[in-house]
């Protein structure tokens, strides 16, 4: 057999046995709030998959809130200036696409309290991703965060 014909053949033999099987549990668990991606998960199939096997059986899907989409990857994700994003869409410093850099949480959670954009928070050891709390300092103005570059420049050379 032609080698495009048999993909073919194996992708439809794979679509009906999705087609056989019971997801009676899994839309239950679908229309009681559980997010697609952990429903999938259950199942042990890709998210996308699954919400073609809702579509297919008319259950309701709900408004794409970022937790639904199907690239969700636990909320998440790195900046393409190299930082750790966190998804938190309540919070007061949340981007557009809802995400707020990890450092900010870290160290809000640590001061128990929230910290305005003024406060640069830097990172000792200069590794943007790593976000524990003794790598952070919360600066008192962006002229004190140069100050302290400035300063572990100065110490480095004088090794
Ligand atoms: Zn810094």
């Amino acid at each position: 057999m032609p080698r495009g014909v048999y993909d073919h053949h194996k992708i439809r033999g794979r679509a009906n046995e999705t087609a056989r099987k019971d997801y009676s549990e899994a839309i239950a668990s679908y229309e009681s709030g559980m997010r697609i991606v952990d429903v999938a998960r259950i199942q042990g199939i890709r998210p996308q998959v699954m919400g073609k096997i809702f579509k297919r059986r008319d259950v309701k899907i709900r408004p794409d809130r970022a937790e639904n989409c199907y690239q969700w990857k636990g909320g998440r994700k790195i900046s393409t200036d190299g930082y750790v994003l966190v998804y938190s869409p309540e919070h007061h410093r949340a981007d557009r696409n809802r995400y707020v850099k990890e450092h900010i949480l870290v160290v809000e959670k640590a001061m128990g309290k929230s910290l305005s954009a003024t406060h640069p928070i830097h990172h000792v050891n200069f590794d943007k991703q790593d976000n524990r709390n003794e790598n952070l300092v919360v600066c008192e103005d962006t002229g004190y965060h140069a100050f302290l570059h400035k300063r572990t420049v100065l110490i480095q050379e004088r090794r």
